[in-house]
């Protein structure tokens, strides 16, 4: 029987098989063919402490049964202002910059990044009908970025095959290049002349210390600092899209700390619930807030779902922060890192490979074969060799990484790198 389901990112046409996943547990998916599957990308990046965490799991139990779901405008209720305290106690800061202090919440990375970029040109819209400034409507991004599927987390992305049926519906964008190494200064130049040319930019929005989906590209955290400061210094609003790289991602809580940067708006996501129930927020500055507060209902954020701040994911993210608090999850993270650094150098000495890199527990590496571009078959053919292995991985391209649940151990991790090193010896 076919299945009427229509799947994210997956060519029907190519008739490839369609695992079917009837439960999970920590690292482990449970194959309805009786197999298993160890998950090395966290289901999309989101389980971060592993599957059906039962702390969890009981929190969003206890609370289906209480209060599901309520109208969040004008309304409020416990999780919701448990989270946002949580969330502002844990965003990055510094004794020289505006804290994070208020909180919008959504419900996916890409609609915290919509949101992050109508906070901010909201705020110039706002301070310009005060003749405090002139509106501004030019968003920077970095090359090679990824911020979402969503009209506007497009149009701050890289284009390509993958969006260019909607290139239409896409606004204009001024682009840094990515700080390759070696380049980063050019990325600082790029940056500063966008910054001063005569349309005056709104907001610089970046991945920060890693480009994700633009293929794991790593870049140094002064490079960030730099970023951040030069938006500083001309007044442009510096939003950090923090929906892959935060909850542990990169070996701190959230990359920005790594820099030293506090942004004016920053968007979470994925691992926000534990990776269990989708929930997102947008955390932004006071002056951010305070540009949309006031007696007049025309500058109020003209933002919202049905399904903000949805009390059950809510009660999710409450005890994923309760986790965060009474566990050494930073510890986890730490030895799985160098479980997968020491693995990874063995992995480079193979000639299929090249580029390795490595960031907190994300790893990635190229494998060196003949046709390895994005449209080429040798993601896929990836995906069903790793899968035939017992592994769930997702290729970009030709670059194999990993961004495992924070609870794979040591045996785990040795049967994913052995697979690794079978891919290169088949493939490279
Ligand atoms: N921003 C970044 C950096 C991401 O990596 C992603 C998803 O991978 C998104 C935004 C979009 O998040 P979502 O898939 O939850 O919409």
């Amino acid at each position: 029987m076919t299945s009427p389901v229509w799947h994210p990112f997956h060519q029907h046409g190519l008739g490839e098989p369609i695992p079917h996943v009837v439960r999970a547990d920590g690292a482990i998916l449970h194959l309805a063919s009786g197999g298993t599957l160890i998950d090395g990308i966290s289901s999309w990046w989101v389980t971060t402490h592993g599957h059906c965490h039962p702390r969890i799991a009981a929190a969003i139990a206890e609370q289906a049964g209480r209060l599901d779901q309520l109208i969040f405008a004008g309304y409020t209720h416990g999780p919701a202002e448990e989270v946002a305290r949580g969330l502002i106690d844990l965003a990055p800061r510094a004794a020289d910059r505006d804290p994070l202090a208020h909180v919008f919440f959504s419900d996916s990375g890409s609609t915290a990044v919509e949101v992050a970029l109508k906070m901010a040109l909201g705020y110039w819209h706002n301070l310009a009908l005060d003749g405090l400034a002139q509106p501004r409507h030019r968003i920077l991004v970095l090359e090679h970025g990824y911020h979402g599927d969503t009209i506007g987390a497009m149009s701050v992305g890289e284009r390509g095959v993958y969006n260019q049926a909607w290139s239409p519906l896409l606004f204009d964008v001024g682009t840094i290049p990515y700080p390759a190494p070696g380049r980063e200064q050019a990325t600082l130049d790029a940056l500063e002349a966008a910054c001063t040319a005569p349309e005056l930019p709104a907001a610089f929005i970046v991945e920060p210390l890693i480009l994700g989906a633009g293929g794991m590209l790593v870049y140094p955290a002064h490079v960030l600092r730099d970023m951040a400061a030069i938006c500083a210094r001309h007044d442009v609003l510096f939003i950090a899209d923090e929906v892959m790289t935060g909850w542990g991602r990169t070996g701190t809580l959230f990359a920005c700390e790594q820099a030293g940067v506090v942004p004016d708006i920053m968007a979470v996501a994925k691992g926000i619930t534990g990776g269990a129930i989708p929930l997102a927020a947008t955390l932004a500055t006071p002056r951010i807030f305070d540009a949309h507060k006031s007696k007049d209902r025309a500058r109020l954020f003209y933002h919202s779902s049905s399904y903000t701040a949805n009390a059950i994911a809510c009660a999710a993210a409450v005890a994923n922060l309760a986790i965060w608090r009474e566990e050494d999850v930073l510890g986890r993270i730490a030895t799985l890192s160098e479980g997968m650094a020491a693995r990874l150098a063995e992995l480079t000495r193979r000639p299929a490979f090249a580029n390795a890199r490595q960031l907190g527990a994300i790893a990635a590496i190229d494998l060196i074969a003949p046709d390895a571009g994005y449209l080429s078959d040798l993601a896929p053919r990836l995906r069903a060799f790793f899968q035939e292995r017992g592994l769930l991985l997702r290729p970009l391209g030709n670059t194999i990484y990993l961004m495992p649940p924070y609870c794979l151990d040591a045996d785990q991790l040795d049967r994913v790198f052995a697979a690794l090193a079978d891919a290169g010896e088949r493939f490279g």
